[in-house]
């Protein structure tokens, strides 16, 4: 049987960073993936300030395609409320090219990657065996799941983990003002629409704890756009398993997504990085993640203000009435 000191499955955003800060404290991993690469992930791909600059503190070589953003429009009821230009860009990446350059970057680092699907887990003292859809086995002490929102590891901790917010999008044609436009309603079972400009179209998206392609068609119809071809994707928005030294989840297999805003690829690089260190130096993820883990309960609070009527009547007034208020904050909350 083959042996690993660590085998982390999935290749997306927490798995290829994970990888790489591994390789660079010299520790022997393999990456696996199901897909064959570049494959395409249905993602908004909006890279905030405090995400871009942390991926460029971990992996400060790394070089990646994107579309420079500063303005933003909020619709409230589908009344635009406010339009301003951030302080800082927002970076658009497509999802398919920048997962391709991550997994790219780590190969050129040295990094093994085997192309198959994980199938079978199954611990043995302090051993982890797992199993692939090719009958190939490998021995591991840490597994590290970064295999996204259906996570097979998650389901091995906790088989009811649930499945969090159920996000459609379609590519749309591009608009002219190179704008990320946001619209929140009361009918929107404490969800959002959205449209991400990227370099060749606009991503346009509802997320919400309901939604069916029917839903998903009205909710675009009303924002004015044209009916696509609608792609759907689950964000999983809460941390429901117990916790192991030696089985450890990160980006979206974790639940790690914020609860307000479902950004998921800053939470990918973040605990991708907390993996690595716990790895090196033996403390447990749940001890180097701590402030990750305490931070998902408060949101989980917020996000039920935040969505409810009176949050958004409120916020609906504060942005007509007290607008630096509200740009400052979200300037504040995105560096
Ligand atoms: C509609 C939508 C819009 C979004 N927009 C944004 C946004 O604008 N900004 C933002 O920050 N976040 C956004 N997110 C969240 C973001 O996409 C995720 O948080 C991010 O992709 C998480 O990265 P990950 O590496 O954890 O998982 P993923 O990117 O999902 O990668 C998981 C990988 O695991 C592989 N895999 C799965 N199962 C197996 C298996 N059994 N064996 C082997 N391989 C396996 C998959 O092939 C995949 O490559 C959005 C999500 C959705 C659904």
């Amino acid at each position: 049987m083959e042996q690993t000191k660590v085998l982390i499955i999935g290749a997306g955003p927490a798995g290829s960073t994970c990888g790489l800060l591994l390789k660079k404290r010299n520790i022997d991993c393999i990456l696996i993936d199901r897909a064959t690469f570049p494959r395409d992930k249905i993602c908004g791909g909006g890279l905030t300030p405090r995400s871009f600059k942390l991926l460029s503190r971990l992996l400060p070589d790394f070089k990646y395609d994107y579309n420079s953003v500063l303005r933003l429009k909020l619709c409230i009821e589908g009344e635009q409320v406010l339009d301003f230009m951030m302080a800082e860009e927002i970076r658009i990446v497509k999802r398919k090219t920048f997962d391709a350059q991550l997994l790219e970057h780590y190969q050129k680092a040295g990094g093994t990657f085997i192309n198959d699907v994980l199938t079978g887990i199954e611990e043995r003292g302090q051993q982890i065996i797992v199993t692939l859809k090719s009958g190939r086995q490998i021995a591991c002490e840490y597994l590290v799941g970064a295999d996204g929102a259906n996570s097979r590891e998650r389901k091995y901790l906790n088989p009811n983990a649930s499945h969090g917010i159920l996000c459609m999008e379609q590519y749309g044609p591009k608009s002219p003002d190179n704008a990320i436009v946001g619209n929140l309603s009361r009918a929107y079972h404490q969800g959002y629409y959205y449209s991400f400009p990227n370099e060749s179209c606009d991503v346009q998206g509802y997320g919400g704890y309901v939604n069916t392609p029917e839903i998903f068609r009205k909710v675009l119809r009303d924002m004015g756009c044209p009916d696509e071809k609608p792609l759907g994707a689950y964000i999983p928005l809460s941390i429901e398993y117990p916790i192991r030294k030696n089985i450890i989840l990160i980006g979206d297999a974790g639940g790690f997504p914020n609860r307000l805003t479902s950004e998921g690829i800053y939470y990918a690089f973040l605990t991708a990085n907390h993996a690595a260190i716990a790895i090196n130096t033996g403390t447990p993820f749940s001890v180097v993640n701590k402030k990750v883990f305490d931070k998902k309960k408060w949101e989980e609070y917020a996000s039920r203000i935040f969505y409810s009527d009176t949050g958004l009547a409120i916020l609906k007034f504060c942005c007509k009435h007290t607008p630096g208020i509200i740009t400052w904050a979200f300037n504040k909350a995105a560096r």
